[in-house]
């Protein structure tokens, strides 16, 4: 094969997807990391005077092409998945990681950063490029760069323990939950469940060529039982079993997690020690927007008491509930999701189904580009690309009609496409070398990837699709990562766009933008029925706000207790101290809960998130981010009561320039600051999730 032709190898513009062949991906990702190889061997060399042209900007050039190259493959991977590209990327996969790893552990790089950053021309240097310094320098310390020759070998040995836990944690819970089976005879006993929960239980006893119904630990089959089932005992069964799994009260002693959560924390503890921290906690919060631990814990008090009374109340309605209308008079933990469900339909009856004609996808996607246009002041126009699959449809972004931006969308769900949805990007925003003009800007490309339904084919002729609500805010969502990807400014690849921003503020503008779907205004042009043309009635969008805020109380209670519980373990918790993983538990449920789980709930044991997942000492994130998307969008709401006018283009063109615009090349907090003119409040985000003073 001539590698001058292989598609892969083509950086002049946008991805040769037409062309683009499993054949292809051995020898281009073979070839590229040659050449990276390559670079980096030069860059090893003695340097006299480290610059950014002699040093930053040949390693960005090379590794963007394999960063590039092998995103095109990531994402056909994820999108139109075949046993040919499969095998492909697998057998690429270790190849690239043991390229990055390397990388990240090279200290003549590290070296040069560190001389960059005290050398002359470094206070000359743009914020962006100074970031991307002190980001790179950053990254080498916590990843040992800086440790005596005697604690390396340790450090290395942590890593690699650390890893084999994790994976142990989560193979366990993997393995617990595919072992459990709850086979129910008499479809009697399955009353108030739905037909297709009992379908597919039936279709999964068939599969085991047993009689009756088999209930497994998977959500989809065992959480309708919790919501749905009228047996009492039934509902207790399958969440007692849930609640220990891959506990030490399961009876799989195999699968039990107790251990491995100790050991784990033990390993993050010593390399918190061994890089010169206090704690677990302290290094997590490096390279996050939060500063400290107790600031994180305080945030968390805070929201955990203004939550508490509306909580207690959500609580107090619901046991009344239970007790007047299903006779439960002590309400357990396996009532609780059942009869909130009951609640729930009693009070807010309104079906997913009539809201979902009025959002068809023709008019969705027009209401989010006009909404995106009024805000921001540009124009988003259909283009041409090679893409992967007929319906991939591609847009191009214009501001004052220069092109800013592109994007590929994927809508629906189909064979050999990766469940859920996300933004990716194809390539980031960067000032070309040696240019100074437009001309020289690499334009950003995001790929924005959902599973909705496709559209009906009925008698021939193609019906549009039509969206749930749920769907039309992951879409709004998505797009607001791709807003945050396609709108910078910043001309430094490592700092542009989502590149470098805080973990914990990453989902601003994504959250941000979902409170349009909330809009009465945006969705009177965003809706119209499939029959009968006519927008969301002002009944129906009164009752889905209603329904909106149903026992938000209690929920924030919940998600401020699994944080607290996260930052508390990685924080002041001593592994080999008195105190148990369970005592720590126990003691925030006992502070934050208004109703504490039963005493054998062993929920830490697939706590995942934070025992084998990105989220040690992070899970606060999600409602960090909360607090600044809410406050951030307060901004417009003022700006709406104002004008009559919550797309406030004057408000929009700040958000784009101070937030957007700004991607990482400054901390999160300084943007927010600069846009909303003082620090995050949480005020905001109780108003709404209906919790307001
Ligand atoms: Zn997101």
């Amino acid at each position: 094969m001539n590698i001058a032709l292989n598609p892969l190898l083509d950086f002049s513009d946008l991805p040769q997807f037409a062309a683009i062949k499993p054949d292809h991906i051995g020898p281009a990702i073979d070839s590229l990391l040659d050449q990276c190889r390559n670079v980096v061997k030069e860059l090893e060399e003695p340097i006299a005077q480290v610059t950014w042209e002699n040093f930053v900007e040949p390693l960005e050039n090379v590794t963007e092409k394999l960063s590039r190259a092998w995103g095109i493959v990531g994402h056909l991977n994820a999108v139109v998945d075949t046993p040919e590209l499969r095998a492909a990327y697998n057998e690429n996969q270790p190849k690239i990681t043991e390229f990055w790893t390397a990388l990240a552990q090279n200290l003549t790089l590290f070296t040069n950063y560190k001389a960059l950053q005290l050398g002359p021309d470094y206070a000359g240097y743009s914020a962006a490029r100074k970031k991307i310094i002190e980001n790179a320098v950053r990254d080498f310390r916590l990843g040992g760069a800086e440790l005596s020759e005697e604690d390396k070998p340790r450090f290395a040995e942590i890593q690699e323990k650390h890893a084999a836990l994790t994976t142990r944690f989560s193979e366990n819970i993997l393995d617990a939950t595919n072992d459990y089976a709850l086979f129910v005879e008499d479809e009697a006993e399955l009353a108030g469940l739905p037909d297709d929960a009992k379908q597919a239980a039936r279709a999964a006893a068939e599969k085991d060529d047993k009689s009756g119904y088999k209930f497994t630990l998977h959500f989809p089959s065992y959480f309708p039982i919790l919501q749905y089932a009228d047996k009492r005992s039934l509902r207790e069964t399958i969440y007692r079993a849930n609640a220990t799994k891959a506990s030490e009260l399961a009876n799989q002693p195999a699968w039990d997690n107790t251990q491995n959560i100790v050991d784990i924390l033990q390993l993050r503890d010593e390399e918190a020690k061994l890089l010169g921290y206090k704690n677990y906690a302290e290094v997590s919060l490096v390279s996050k927007m939060a500063q400290t631990p107790d600031q994180v814990i305080g945030f968390l008090q805070d929201l955990a008491k203004r939550a508490r009374p509306f909580a207690e109340k959500d609580l107090a309605e619901l046991r009344s509930f239970a007790q007047k209308e299903l006779g439960i008079e002590k309400l357990e933990a396996w009532d609780v999701t059942y009869a909130s469900e009951k609640l729930r339909e009693q009070r807010y009856a309104f079906s997913e189904q009539e809201v979902k004609q009025y959002f068809p996808e023709p008019k969705v996607i027009a209401g989010l580009f006009r909404t995106i246009e009024t805000l921001f002041s540009v124009a988003i126009k259909p283009d041409s690309a090679p893409v992967w699959h007929p319906d991939v449809k591609f847009f191009r972004i214009e501001k004052d009609g220069a092109l800013i931006g592109q994007f590929y969308i994927d809508l629906y769900a189909r064979q050999g496409k990766r469940g859920g949805a996300w933004m990716d990007d194809a390539r980031g925003r960067r000032r070309l070398e040696g240019t100074n003009d437009m001309d020289g800007i690499q334009t950003p490309v995001a790929y924005l990837t959902c599973n909705f339904t496709e559209p009906a084919v009925i008698n021939g002729k193609t019906k549009p699709a039509l969206f749930t609500h749920d769907e039309v805010i992951t879409l709004f969502h998505e797009f607001g990562h791709g807003l945050h990807h396609m709108l910078t400014r910043v001309d430094e690849l490592g700092v542009s766009g989502i590149s470098g921003v805080e973990w914990d503020a990453v989902e601003l503008p994504s959250q941000f933008m979902e409170n349009f779907c909330w809009e009465w205004d945006v969705l009177q042009h965003m809706t119209a029925h499939a029959d009968t043309g006519a927008a969301l009635p002002r009944a129906l969008f009164d009752k889905m706000i209603a329904a909106k805020n149903f026992q938000s109380g209690l929920q924030t209670l919940r998600q401020v207790e699994f944080s607290l519980f996260d930052m508390h373990l990685h924080y002041d918790y001593q592994p080999a101290g008195k105190q148990s993983v369970q005592d720590v538990l126990n003691a925030v449920r006992a502070q934050v809960s208004v109703m504490t789980p039963p005493e054998f709930n062993r929920f830490q044991h697939s706590f995942s998130h934070i025992f084998a997942g990105g989220y040690a000492a992070g899970y606060y994130s999600y409602k960090w981010a909360e607090v600044l998307s809410a406050d951030a969008y307060g901004a417009f709401e003022e700006a709406g009561k104002a004008s009559g006018n919550v797309l406030s283009g004057d408000t929009g063109a700040r958000f784009l320039r101070e937030i957007l615009a700004m991607g990482g090349s400054r901390p999160a907090i300084d943007s927010f600051k600069a846009f909303r003119g003082r620090e995050p409040t949480i005020d905001a985000l109780l108003r709404h999730s209906g919790m307001a003073a």
